[in-house]
């Protein structure tokens, strides 16, 4: 192969870059996929004509460049996000990129940066860091308490303490399901003295209120991210998005690639935003599924972390990587986050489900 002679450490990489590792979900081909907290079901064919005669629409002007501040696609998540959390939102407190990865990077661009602190509340999301990592923000990661709720005390005294120019907070939390109250946020966004994410990823499976609803009262420093990736079923569209001041969205404008999102791109998560309340409709059922893979895992005498997104952390395992690999070969690919004894499923359909169920309880009377 050309290059192969090439090796990484041969390259004059940034020094602080040697050695780390990149995000690395395992992508592969089994029957029964539950590792990266996608929703299960596909687009409704309704919606994939829709996406497609929007792609065509936008196929015949791909000689220009997209509108770069891709305004209609805004408007219509500001009206999304306005009837899901009943705060007036307008385009101008709305910005969209592609992914949340790709948000949460411009915001780590913007007010991280070398000499600038991150705070995070670990186990939490693994790009948080590696962003951090990316942008050269200094990362801090704290802890969580053993069952890996937030001590909200603990947390803003911490916050108090070390004043980071970021802190992350990630409401529904993942890996471990847990999201904030409003007031718990209130309390540690007054904390901390710099920019404060709410990583809401999986905020339409939470039974709390949004930290949308808080943006009226502590907009001069909070951030809420969003995606349609998990319950809009739009994970290979590539679309993410936040909720903020508008001289937020204006700082972003600093960072950002021009044209950053495609036409196609804009298109194509316009036409599904159109289909949102078919989609959101599979959210009450996977919710349903959640509790009963909940508690049928409790039932089987697994110990599981109370979940208020659409996945499920669950143990214990003596070799949590030795039982991952128990559920691979057994056609179920759920997803080993390093946490010791632990492992985390992401709920699917309810034949997916019963699938891996069926495989907990095999691994269970083996393993544990
Ligand atoms: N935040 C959290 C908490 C996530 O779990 C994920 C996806 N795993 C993301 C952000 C990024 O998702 P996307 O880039 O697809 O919007």
């Amino acid at each position: 192969m050309v290059g192969s002679d090439v090796t990484l450490d041969a390259l004059p990489l940034r020094d602080d870059l040697r050695g780390k590792s990149p995000y690395g979900a395992p992508q592969l081909d089994v029957a029964v996929r539950l590792n990266t907290n996608e929703n299960p079901y596909p687009p409704p064919p309704e919606l994939v004509a829709d996406v497609t005669a929007a792609a065509a629409a936008a196929a015949a002007d791909l000689h220009r460049y997209p509108d770069r501040d891709a305004v209609a696609l805004r408007a219509d998540l500001a009206a999304y996000l306005t009837a899901d959390t009943g705060v007036p939102l307008t385009t101008a407190n709305l910005w969209a990129a592609n992914g949340s990865n790709e948000i949460l990077q411009q915001v780590m661009q913007a007010f991280g940066g070398p000499g600038r602190l991150a705070v995070g509340f670990e186990p939490s999301y693994s790009m948080h860091p590696i962003i951090a990592a990316g942008t050269r923000t200094e990362w801090l990661p704290a802890p969580r308490r053993a069952d890996f709720a937030i001590d909200v005390d603990a947390a803003a005294a911490l916050l108090a303490e070390r004043a980071p120019d970021l802190t992350f907070l990630t409401s529904p939390n993942n890996p471990t399901g847990q999201s904030l109250e409003p007031d718990e946020l209130a309390r540690l966004i007054d904390a901390a003295p710099g920019m404060v994410v709410v990583d809401e990823a999986y905020a339409e499976f939470s039974d709390r209120p949004s930290a949308v609803t808080l943006l009226g009262t502590h907009g001069h420093k909070l951030i809420v991210s969003r995606t349609m990736s998990k319950a809009f079923a739009f994970a290979g569209g590539r679309l993410g998005y936040l909720a903020a001041a508008p001289a937020v969205v204006d700082a972003l404008q600093l960072v950002r690639l021009p044209y950053h999102l495609s036409a196609l791109t804009q298109a194509a998560a316009r036409a599904s935003l159109r289909h949102a309340a078919a989609t959101l409709g599979s959210v009450a059922l996977l919710r349903a599924e959640r509790d009963r893979v909940v508690s049928e895992l409790a039932a089987a005498g697994y110990d599981v972390v109370p979940s208020d997104a659409n996945f499920v952390l669950f143990g214990r395992f003596a070799d949590a990587p030795r039982a991952w690999r128990a559920f691979l070969d057994r056609g179920v690919l759920i997803r080993d986050v390093g946490i010791p004894e632990r492992l985390r499923v992401t709920i699917g359909t309810p034949e997916e489900n019963d699938a891996f169920l069926q495989v907990a309880l095999e691994i269970n009377a083996e393993t544990n």
